[in-house]
């Protein structure tokens, strides 16, 4: 049996094994796993001095607790605080970083941990990836989508004028402490956002997890061992598909299921967490990528109203209807898309599917499709 399908229970610590040869490393998925952070580190990187990346959120609510965790083991570590918010995935902050790191005389065998959401830790991958040209690199992430997609797979980076994470590295991390006890102080809504990638595994290639999700997940949300398990499976399923195409040369674009639309409509609402977070834009991209499929006949209508109505259970909205505000229309929208895609010949790429679980790309999808579909969801 393959490494990573391997999924061991130490008490209630799940262990994933990412299977990249020289660049292996464990995922450790459980309560209480900030608290036994230095031992954990110490163990693998014995000798290490440290350097945590942090926003002020995380940090009022984690950041004693890991110190004094590092602190207990001997481990020496200098703090960088960012502002919480995409906006600190920026060349001024990765600057304020790096000069940090550098200042406290951090070398090569150092190690940068992330302490946050998604946007320390592809900050501080970045950071870590090209200081001394390369340190090492630990993941604590904090929020839900940090636990199931963006600290496993090693893509870092950062935003520019141009747009989203057009500059950054692929730069594995030696370990990733999911700590499950951390999201308990998550914003619901930043939970909900982060259940929707989780989701999108299950309608990737894993029916039984989706059915699984669709009876269990009042106890993902209230947590325990149904949480653990889930974010188990999540990270498995992307450990797998990395393993598999860590450069995204082919099957990782699956993992772009419900992004194409969402990133759309993220764009058009400007970027305003207060309108719509990405996990929301997903959520409504995965309801569209099943609902567009079903139009051009190559799934069941059932299977998308399915997807939907367990979207809809959580709370996640489903439809551009649901975001508040105005939204541009389909030629704007489909213009978004085209800048997020390539386009060749008036035909897009998309992530499709068959069925829940049977999502594939889709390499020529006729834009004049996706733009009368779009049409159907212009308000009067
Ligand atoms: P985020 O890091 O902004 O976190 C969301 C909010 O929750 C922030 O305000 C943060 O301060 C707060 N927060 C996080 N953990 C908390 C906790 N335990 N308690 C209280 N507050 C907490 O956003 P995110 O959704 O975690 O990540 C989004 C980012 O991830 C985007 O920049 C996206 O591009 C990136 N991403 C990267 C990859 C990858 O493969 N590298 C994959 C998916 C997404
Ligand atoms: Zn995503």
């Amino acid at each position: 049996m393959h490494e990573s399908r391997s999924m061991n229970r130490k008490a209630d610590t799940a262990t994933v094994s990412v299977g990249l040869g020289a660049r292996a490393y464990d995922i450790l998925i459980g309560p209480g796993l900030i608290v036994r952070a230095g031992a954990e580190i110490a163990a693998r990187l014995p000798g290490t001095r440290a350097a945590v990346i942090t926003d002020d959120n995380v940090a009022s609510a984690h950041l004693p607790v890991l110190q004094e965790s590092l602190g207990a083991v001997g481990i020496d570590s200098v703090t960088v605080q960012v502002r919480p918010g995409e906006r600190s995935k920026s060349f001024e902050t990765l600057q304020e970083a790096v000069d940090a790191i550098l200042a406290a005389r951090l070398e090569r065998r150092d190690t940068i941990i992330a302490l946050g959401g998604g946007v320390v830790g592809d900050l501080a991958g970045f950071v870590a990836s090209i200081v001394r040209r390369g340190m090492n690199f630990v993941q604590v992430p904090t929020s839900l989508l940090a636990q199931v997609d963006s600290s496993v797979g090693g893509k870092t980076g950062i935003n520019t004028a141009h747009g989203k994470n057009l500059v950054g590295a692929f730069h594995q991390p030696r370990l990733v402490l999911a700590d499950t006890a951390a999201l308990d102080t998550l914003p619901e809504r930043e939970f909900r956002a982060g259940y929707a990638e989780v989701v999108k595994y299950g309608l990737i290639n894993q029916p039984d997890f989706f059915a699984w999700l669709e009876q269990n997940w009042r106890e993902v949300f209230s947590g325990g061992s149904a949480r653990i398990e889930a974010i188990a499976r999540s990270c498995r399923a992307k450990a797998e598909t990395v393993e598999r195409d860590e450069r995204e040369t082919g099957e990782r674009a699956l993992l772009n299921l419900g992004h194409t639309f969402g990133h759309a409509l993220e764009a058009a609402t400007g970027y305003d967490g207060a309108r719509l977070v990405h996990g929301e834009g997903v959520a409504i991209g995965m309801a569209l990528a099943h609902r567009f499929s079903a139009r051009m006949n190559l799934a069941s209508p059932d299977d998308a109203a399915r997807v939907e109505s367990h979207l809809r259970a959580v709370g996640l909205p489903t439809s551009p209807k649901d975001i508040a505000g105005d939204l541009p229309g389909a030629d704007a929208l489909l213009s978004y898309i085209a800048q997020d895609k390539k386009v060749s010949r008036g035909a897009l790429t998309f992530i499709l599917t068959r069925g829940i679980g049977q999502a594939f790309i889709a390499k020529d999808v006729p834009a004049s499709e996706v733009h009368a579909f779009l049409k159907e969801f212009e308000r009067p």
